[in-house]
């Protein structure tokens, strides 16, 4: 593993962006409880500066619209998780008429937490994965959005019931 990446990987800034009531872990997560500083990740509040966007639970597609953009405005290498069942496959929401069922149609999501709402210590162990994902070089969704960027654009703009979508217009 090259130093520079491993460097990486020991100082990531996190921008939780709070959807669902999983959010409710994060507090214990980022404070003394749990502390996640000690892995060399630390909340950060705005996308342009940080590494890592957390999703925490269900979206809605109004709310899909603000987490693309909000990727979009990230620098790479960035890195996304996916908190929580209803961002793997839906969860309890899974027959909701608006919300959105399969999050890594629409952004690649490097990690998944599964659970219905994942604990801290998930939470925690997630963080550690990703930071060896990162070390390896295995942490490669933001090259997967910029390689399969129609594709991913087709869903966007299939979900948001539009011709064409592009996150960067206004
Ligand atoms: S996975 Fe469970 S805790 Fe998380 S947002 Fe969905 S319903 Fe809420």
């Amino acid at each position: 593993m090259g130093l520079f990446r491993w460097s990486q990987s020991r100082s990531l800034w996190m921008m939780h962006f709070c959807t669902g009531c999983g959010a409710v872990e994060m507090p214990p997560t980022m404070t003394s409880r749990y502390d996640m500083e000690r892995f060399g990740i630390i909340p950060m509040a705005t996308p342009r500066q940080a590494d890592i966007l957390l999703i925490t639970g269900y979206l809605t597609v109004k709310t899909l619209k603000r987490v693309v953009r909000s990727y979009e405005q990230m620098a790479d290498p960035k890195y996304v998780i996916g908190f929580g069942s209803c961002t793997i496959n839906g969860g309890m929401y899974w027959d909701s008429y608006n919300t959105v069922k399969q999050l890594d149609l629409y952004i690649p999501v490097d990690l998944y937490i599964a659970g219905c709402m994942p604990r801290p210590d998930s939470i925690i162990d997630a963080f550690v994965k990703l930071r060896e994902m990162i070390a390896k070089g295995e942490a490669n969704g933001w090259k997967r959005y910029r390689e399969n960027l129609e594709w991913y654009r087709t869903n966007q703009a299939k979900v948001f019931n539009v011709e064409k979508w592009s996150a960067i217009e206004p």
